[in-house]
């Protein structure tokens, strides 16, 4: 399977990451599926970085294969959601940008893709683009997101993935950030919420 993950989707995060750019396309990345971390396991920091960062996204999961996806009829092929930390290691990121290098191990980097329990589409609401997340640490909600503010939504960045690369049943996609990332250290605890509903909860080691 495949991780796909979006920057640059929340302009109130540009801006706070000095990037004010409207991206004229999504800005697109991938994370293998060894970045993968479930059933509320411990994400344990890595020893490469100095700041890990979390971004909490709201994340879809593809439910059929589809290559060159009209994004009136990209509904389709995903079927369910939930929260999910897009983990980054900064430190090693800012280098690598500075470098004009492939910032791809600040961000697919083992436990790096973080996801919480999957909700069918149906029950999440009634408009995916209206839905509201937030991520609690240690009980203080650091970060709150509405996918309204997405810059390019759902169905949108569906229909320019599936341009490059067929989508295949159970293959995610991380929606970007919104505003509000920061550092995780160990011993946190991350809870992560659709609407009131938590559907991630992990612990820092
Ligand atoms: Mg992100």
């Amino acid at each position: 399977m495949k991780i796909f993950a979006v920057g640059w989707n929340y302009l109130d995060h540009n801006k706070e990451m000095n990037h004010a750019l409207l991206p004229k396309e999504p800005v697109l990345f991938l994370k293998p599926d060894t970045a993968i971390l479930k059933d509320g396991k411990p994400f344990f920091l890595p020893s490469f970085s100095e700041r890990i960062e979390y971004e909490t996204e709201l994340v879809v999961r593809i439910s059929r294969l589809g290559k060159n996806v009209a994004t009136r009829f990209a509904r389709r092929y995903y079927d369910a959601v939930t929260v999910g930390i897009d983990f980054t290691a900064r430190d090693l990121q800012s280098r690598l940008r500075a470098e004009g290098a492939p910032w791809e191990i600040s961000k697919g980097f083992d436990g790096s893709a973080v996801v919480g329990e999957f909700v069918p589409v149906a029950e999440a609401g009634d408009d995916l683009q209206d839905l509201h997340f937030s991520l609690q640490i240690d009980g203080t909600t650091v970060q709150r997101g509405h996918t309204a503010d997405m810059i390019f939504p759902i169905d949108e960045i569906i229909a320019y993935i599936s341009r490059f690369y067929t989508l295949r049943t159970g293959d995610l996609l991380f929606t970007g950030t919104p505003q509000g990332v920061g550092p995780v250290s160990i011993g946190n605890r991350l809870q992560g919420f659709l609407g009131e509903r938590k559907l991630l909860d992990f612990h820092v080691r």
